[in-house]
């Protein structure tokens, strides 16, 4: 018999509650619900049982037998109801794979019976029945996009202006990191008092992170992401196969790959997952992507995909130094905490080199961008922008600002963009009325109040200097390598790129480190240590390659590992 359904608290909103779409609610036939039972234990629940709470840091994987349960986003006022699961359905989203805290409440509102999987024997599941993963995930990642669009992206709100570089900054973390959020822009606000007043805060509040279990006021990401559960949280005398240092295309294509070839694995970011690609609106020369693919799209799949094989994945989480103790490799993160492993991938990747002018740092996150995704083109959209630089991001950026309503002026420093441009890109540039190229020059100055507003050019062969409005200056000049971390504890080229295989000296390469083998493909002058990416010595500075050299290095860490523990 049916039991009457029963909500509470009464404070419940249900007017934005979804019935879930097909791919998002599947049905376990008796075959996965077996497998599963065996895994884990079967239990009576209650009308009112709460199976898992907002602010837990994991749950059971559950199934409901019998009975329904509601999921609901706490706030101050009460609850919201998200959605209701019926028999044969399973709870969970996508934070059941990160490790994010779950940020909903699941309650029983009709009783039943619910099949509960530890956490242990779910990652299990995910990572050996290919065909029951399959299914559970893709509902996961179904759910997350409704999350991210519906009554759950009001579990997470910032609210700040855009203008603040750190209302930027955990807006950036938070859309790499696909969470599901709400941004509250004051700037929109008639009148920013009152909106504030009415949440309790008040402007120098601000940036504000809200979320079901707690305030932050003026958090760093690294603090949101700490609240979240998503930083790194040591397990002493663990020791990992593989470390991978930073989650740009390399490091994301080496967790995949050491994951799924069983290496236990984990990946970590000094930002967040996405690196340079992060950065780009549109990677159009990634094979299989016909129309191209946003490099937040396509890094923020292949972290998913790291996730579900096993790999873990952390950021922010910078790594400092290391330091080779007892025959392991110990990575040294900023907090101080320790990591011991077997192998480790430097996949740290370049940053764009910074410009030499005055008051750059305050414009930084206020009209001086290194990026060009959806967040910077929104705040600037019909305005006049100014990108300097002449390689392919530079050019991306242009055609991608340009389609979103800016006026767009390429400022570089030599003649033409030939030498250092793609043919397809400048042939875009030139049809394109919206983008001038203005060469031969260099920007002096940067004006404005609270945001960029003006900049400087010079002419370099006349002096001739004049200054021009510009709500958004994006920069991508030379990229310099992420090595400082590693203080001398790999060898390096002159300009600081991690030297491999057959480019070491013979000095390394005939020296003690390498007495009983040669250096494998990727390895660096220490063994068991491997470079890939932007950051290693003659790479090619693409998307493709450094997904490519990301997953043959990790070839080569299986066969260390297979040497030094043979
Ligand atoms: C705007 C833009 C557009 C682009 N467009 C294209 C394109 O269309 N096609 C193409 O092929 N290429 C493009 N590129 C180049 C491409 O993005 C890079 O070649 C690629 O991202 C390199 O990948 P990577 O993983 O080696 O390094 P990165 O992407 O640089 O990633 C390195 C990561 O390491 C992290 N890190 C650094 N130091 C540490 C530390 N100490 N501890 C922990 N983490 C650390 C960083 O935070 C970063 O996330 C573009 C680049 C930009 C900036």
């Amino acid at each position: 018999m049916t039991q009457p359904s029963a909500r509470s608290p009464s404070t419940l909103n249900t007017d934005n509650a979804i019935a879930l779409p097909d791919p998002a609610a599947p049905i376990l036939d008796a075959g996965a619900l077996a497998e599963l039972a065996a895994l884990g234990e079967e239990r009576e629940v209650e009308v009112g049982d709460v199976l898992y709470r907002a602010g837990d840091e994991s749950s059971d994987f559950v199934v409901v037998l019998e009975g329904a349960v509601d999921i609901v986003r706490p706030d101050r006022d009460g609850e919201s109801l998200i959605t209701t699961h019926g028999a044969g359905r399973f709870l969970g989203e996508l934070s059941m794979v990160t490790g994010q805290r779950l940020y909903l409440t699941a309650r029983v509102t009709q009783r039943g019976r619910v099949l509960a999987v530890p956490p242990e024997s779910f990652r299990r599941v995910m990572s050996t029945r290919p065909d029951l993963a399959e299914t559970i995930f893709s509902a996961f990642v179904a759910r997350r996009e409704l999350l991210r669009t519906g009554e759950g992206a009001r579990a997470i709100r910032i609210i700040g202006s855009r203008y603040s570089p750190e209302a930027m900054a955990l807006r950036a973390f938070a859309a790499r990191s696909r969470l599901p959020h709400t941004w509250i822009d004051i700037e929109d606000a008639d009148d920013v008092d009152v909106l504030l007043a009415d949440m309790g805060f008040r402007r120098p509040d601000t940036p504000v992170v809200i979320t079901s279990t707690g305030v932050l006021r003026h958090p760093s990401p690294g603090e949101f992401a700490e609240h979240l559960g998503l930083t790194f949280r040591p397990a002493p005398g663990y020791l990992f196969d593989l470390v991978v240092v930073g989650s740009g295309p390399a490091g994301l294509a080496a967790a995949v790959y050491g994951a799924s070839e069983g290496l236990t694995t984990i990946s970590l970011d000094a930002a967040s997952v996405g690196g340079q690609a992060g950065a780009s609106s549109r990677i159009e020369n990634y094979v299989g992507f016909p129309n191209g693919i946003s490099g937040e799209e396509l890094t923020a799949r292949a972290a998913v995909q790291a996730q579900r094989l096993g790999a873990r994945l952390n950021a922010p989480c910078e790594v400092a130094g290391l330091r080779i103790e007892d025959g392991f490799l110990v990575m040294v993160l900023a907090d101080g905490s320790e990591i011991p492993t077997r192998t480790v991938i430097i996949a740290s990747g370049a940053r764009y080199q910074r410009l030499a002018v005055d008051d750059l740092e305050r414009f930084e996150g206020a009209g001086v961008y290194y990026a060009a995704t959806d967040l910077e083109a929104r705040i600037c959209s019909g305005w006049p922008v100014v990108v300097i630089g002449g390689g392919n991001s530079a050019g991306q950026a242009s055609i991608y600002l340009a389609q979103q309503g800016s006026q767009v002026s390429i400022v570089i420093r030599g003649s033409d963009l030939s030498h250092s441009m793609s043919h397809y890109l400048i042939e875009r540039i030139d049809a394109d009325p919206r983008i001038e190229v203005v060469i031969d020059t260099e920007v002096r100055a940067l004006e404005g109040e609270s945001h960029l507003d003006h900049v400087t050019l010079e002419c370099t062969p006349t002096g001739e200097r004049r200054t021009v409005a510009c709500s958004g200056l994006f920069c991508f000049i030379g990229a310099d390598p992420a090595t400082a971390w590693l203080a001398g504890a790999v060898e390096l080229d002159a300009r600081r790129f991690v030297v491999t295989d057959r480019s070491l000296p013979d000095s390394i390469v005939n020296g003690p480190n390498f007495a009983t083998r040669r250096p494998l493909p990727f390895e660096t002058s220490v063994p068991g240590i491997f470079a890939v990416g932007d950051v290693r010595s003659g790479s090619l500075k693409r998307v493709a390659a450094a997904v490519g050299e990301g997953s043959s290095a990790v070839r080569s860490a299986i066969e260390h590992v297979a040497t030094i523990t043979d």
